[in-house]
């Protein structure tokens, strides 16, 4: 395939600036195009899974995980009475040849955004550019951008191929699929928050407690400063029938609104409510995904990330999945004749792969031990074995490791065996 071509990427979220990384590694001449005018280290926490942490030490970033990152030790489910369900090796402590990191999302989008500047070079990155739409004549295709402050019309850019990796409200996929694009609420919100606090456990551990209707989930994202306080991302979940009107990452929302429902949530290894009067804001994000889609790719054009599968933010997966798509996009480009070819392979090499994870999360993924607990145990138990066998919370585990791509096994024999 001619390289030197020049590929469009819209959207510098954590897609799309993996993918520009691997595209210019394959020799495209890389433009990247989004939407606000400044990119800002937005989010809370965000966790990568060691097959995407693969791909990124790949791309030459372990040293910058280590310094931002935690090297996540164990996974740990609990009933809303603080009993332990169950407890796994996460990471390289699980045997895994790379680390599962918990982080700042913003702060991976300011890593990768750093390297690609590196890289590609400072001008590859064009921020206010708000892609409105696409047409595509005689293999090329036209992305028109827009001002999104104002609607205005900034400018029509010609390129070879485009990659639509424009998030959970992309306008590449609205332009695919006009219909039925809307974001499906799941009946449930979450808010999430940063606290500075003590470590809990082993203080590298992620811990989940209650059921589908009250979770909560804490871990720590960055290491103990020198007073001792690490900051703690934490999601406080609750059944909530009636759709809010809304879906942003960045709507700062009320405390009163849930925190009564953990005031009782006080355990030797954690206690819930300072931990949620203790944060400095909260952010409201309803549970929602979309229903995955038929097909990605259109001659030139492709999805990427959640703009192809947007998914509950179950199984720690969300993240993972945009970089794993990255890579199959470029071995796509390598192994193929034509661009319209490559991008119908990465379509096949993904599409079914992320459609079975956007419909296990809403099964609750492997979180459904703890709802299946709740179910037969709902005052608590005095033996857990009375109520759910280790063979049953060790196959349900295993089962959506194998559905994410991180089975242990397989995904060590990948063979690229990095230092750790
Ligand atoms: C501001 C923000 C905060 C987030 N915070 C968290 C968090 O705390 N925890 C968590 O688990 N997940 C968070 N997410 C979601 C998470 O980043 C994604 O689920 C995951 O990383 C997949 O990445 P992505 O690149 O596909 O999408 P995203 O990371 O959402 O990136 C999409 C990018 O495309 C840009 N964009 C959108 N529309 C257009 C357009 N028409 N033209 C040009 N550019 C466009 C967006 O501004 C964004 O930079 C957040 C997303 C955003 C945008």
């Amino acid at each position: 395939m001619t390289k030197n071509k020049k590929v469009i990427v819209v959207g510098a979220g954590i897609g799309g600036l993996t993918t520009a990384l691997y595209l210019h590694r394959a020799g495209y001449n890389v433009q990247i195009y989004e939407s606000v005018k400044t990119i800002k280290e937005l989010g809370v926490g965000i966790n990568l899974l060691p097959h995407s942490v693969r791909i990124l030490w790949d791309l030459g970033l372990q040293e910058a995980l280590d310094q931002s990152a935690i090297r996540t030790k164990e996974l740990v489910y609990y009933n809303k009475f603080g009993q332990l369900i169950w407890q796994e090796a996460r990471g390289i402590d699980a045997g895994y040849h790379w680390p599962q990191y918990s982080l700042h999302r913003g702060r991976l989008q300011g890593i990768l955004l750093n390297e690609v500047k590196q890289v590609i070079g400072e001008d590859c990155v064009h921020t206010g550019m708000h892609l409105s739409h696409v047409e595509q004549h005689n293999k090329k295709v036209q992305a028109s951008f827009i001002d999104r402050s104002n609607e205005q019309q900034l400018e029509v850019v010609e390129c070879d191929f485009l990659i639509g990796a424009d998030g959970i409200h992309s306008a590449m996929r609205k332009q695919l699929y006009p219909q039925n694009d809307k974001p499906i609420y799941g009946g449930r919100i979450l808010w999430r928050g940063m606290t500075k606090a003590k470590p809990f456990l082993s203080g590298r551990t992620m811990i989940m407690a209650g059921n589908i209707d009250e979770k909560f989930v804490a871990y720590p994202i960055t290491a103990p400063d020198h007073s001792g306080y690490c900051d703690i991302n934490w999601i406080a979940e609750l059944s909530v029938t009636e759709a809010p009107d809304r879906n942003e990452w960045n709507r700062l929302a009320n405390i009163a609104d849930f925190a009564h429902t953990f005031q009782d949530w006080t355990f030797d290894w954690l206690d819930v409510p300072s931990l949620i009067s203790g944060a400095e804001y909260v952010y409201e994000f309803p549970l929602v995904d979309k229903e995955p889609l038929p097909k990605w790719s259109f001659n030139r054009v492709t999805l990427l990330g959640d703009a192809a599968h947007p998914m509950y933010p179950i199984g720690s997966n969300g993240a993972s999945q945009a970089i794993l798509d990255a890579e199959a996009l470029y071995v796509s480009l390598i192994e193929n004749q034509s661009i319209e070819e490559a991008l119908l392979d990465y379509e096949q090499q993904r599409i079914h792969k992320t459609a079975s994870i956007v419909r296990s999360n809403r099964q609750h993924g492997p979180e459904i031990v703890m709802q299946m607990v709740h179910e037969r145990a709902p005052q608590g138990f005095e033996r857990l074995e009375d109520v759910i066998t280790y063979a049953e919370l060790e196959e349900i585990s295993n089962r959506y490791k194998q559905i994410a791509g991180f089975h242990k096994e397989k995904l060590n024999q990948v063979g690229m065996k990095v230092s750790q």
